[in-house]
């Protein structure tokens, strides 16, 4: 049986085992901690050799601006597009009319950091410690530099590319090995979601999770959808076939960040991107193109102004889409980021932090539906750049289970 129909079998056990256990469900988490422990484990090595090896197998350092200008591009214009969508749904749906919600705890909003600190704080003063922290922003820097600097050094470099290359492969064997846990780790968390998060807490909030998972699958159905038709020319059913098991983990572990190496081998191995581009695309996707966290943004700033009764001006609304870009862009692909950026953009136009502190009991459940966006978006820009440069295999390969796709 391919790996995403036993991970689909596993989450689906898992709901009914919580609906049956409710919060006692809780006792199976720890097994699904140790899951996204593993992948979590293979996060930095596996970004910071691929992506050493993504440069030094690329040589041509234009064609990597190139490739960069390009992502960034895409990336921030299709966040834009998702704001605007959760406003748009936000505005129709109307999710906080008729709530008359009191909150109770008091929330305290984040401080954006200033442009200048973020662009000095790129680079790492201390690569180990970057890499120790997990800091991918600044991974990714260093990495580029050590990549241009193996390309630059002739032979004297080619034992260290080599070396990187060796190990890329090793973390990506590691991958698909952590992979075959994957349908008792996503078991275990359905399990505890579904047992946490009884009907008495969802219903008052339906409207917000309708909104939010109505405009993910918009999203992802009508711009991504249209994108890796017009551009990539890939078939749809297997483009979202292809990146099936990505979506899964992302969908349960709530982390785009630790979705990485799936998305990886989802990239390589199913959608037929050459190793070069997805090691650079993705990674760079997976820390700052977060479409599925702009479009919360956006519901969930209208949700907290209709709750409290307040009017937005035209102002205002153009604020949310500015911030809400900045705030996603800075969201680290963890899980819950996005609420703690939330703060930010209600602080941005004057809403009251109360809202959320309610978001935040349902937030999990957000969650799930905005990172698995986030991770649809970045395998939907690396297949684009992937066709652009002539790096896309259409012929199907073989899937992380080994597989074929086609089957
Ligand atoms: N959990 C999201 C992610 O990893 C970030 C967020 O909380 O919005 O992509």
């Amino acid at each position: 049986m391919p790996l995403w129909q036993q991970i689909l079998i596993g989450m689906i056990a898992g709901i009914a085992l919580g609906a049956f256990l409710g919060p006692k469900a809780e006792m199976v988490k720890p097994i699904g901690s140790l899951f996204i422990n593993a992948i979590k484990m293979l996060i930095v090595p596996l970004v910071f050799c691929s992506l050493i090896t993504g440069v030094t197998s690329m040589k041509d350092t234009k064609k990597m601006g190139r490739i960069g200008l390009k992502s960034v591009a895409i990336y921030l214009l299709t966040t834009a597009v998702a704001i605007t969508i959760g406003l748009l749904l936000g505005t129709l749906m109307e999710p906080g009319a008729g709530l008359n919600m009191v909150a109770d705890k008091v929330m305290v909003a984040k401080e954006a950091p200033s442009l200048v600190s973020t662009i000095i704080n790129l680079i790492p003063k201390n690569p180990i410690d970057a890499l120790a922290s997990g800091r991918m922003l600044q991974i990714i820097v260093f990495a580029l530099f050590l990549g241009v600097a193996i390309n630059l050094s002739g032979d004297k470099g080619k034992p260290v590319a080599k070396l990187f290359e060796s190990l890329s492969e090793v973390m990506y064997k590691l991958t698909e090995m952590i992979m075959k846990f994957a349908p008792i780790g996503v078991f275990a968390l359905m399990a505890w979601v579904a047992g946490k998060y009884g009907m008495s807490l969802l219903l008052p909030l339906a409207k917000v999770i309708a909104a939010v998972y109505i405009g993910c699958i918009v999203h992802a159905l009508v711009v991504y959808g249209g994108l890796v038709s017009a551009i990539s020319k890939l078939p749809l059913p297997r483009f979202f076939k292809g990146i099936l098991n990505a979506q899964m983990v992302a969908f349960t572990s709530t982390s785009s960040a630790g979705t990485l190496p799936v998305s990886m081998r989802c990239a390589r191995e199913n959608l037929g991107c050459s190793k070069s581009v997805s090691s650079f695309v993705l990674p760079l996707g997976a820390t700052i193109n977060m479409d599925g966290t702009a479009l919360y943004q956006g519901v969930c700033a209208l949700f907290v102004a209709q709750l409290f009764g307040i009017d937005l001006s035209t102002g205002q609304y153009l604020t949310i889409i500015a911030t809400a870009t900045l705030a996603s862009i800075g969201t680290a692909g963890v899980p819950g980021a996005g609420l703690i950026m939330l703060s930010l953009v209600l602080t941005a136009v004057g809403l009251p932090m109360e809202g959320v502190a309610i978001i935040a009991g349902i937030d999990r459940i957000l969650d799930m539906a905005r990172t698995t966006l986030n991770v649809t978006g970045d395998l939907m820009v690396t297949t684009v750049i992937a066709r652009t440069e002539g790096e896309l295999d259409i012929e199907p390969v073989a899937n992380i289970a080994g597989t074929p796709v086609t089957q």
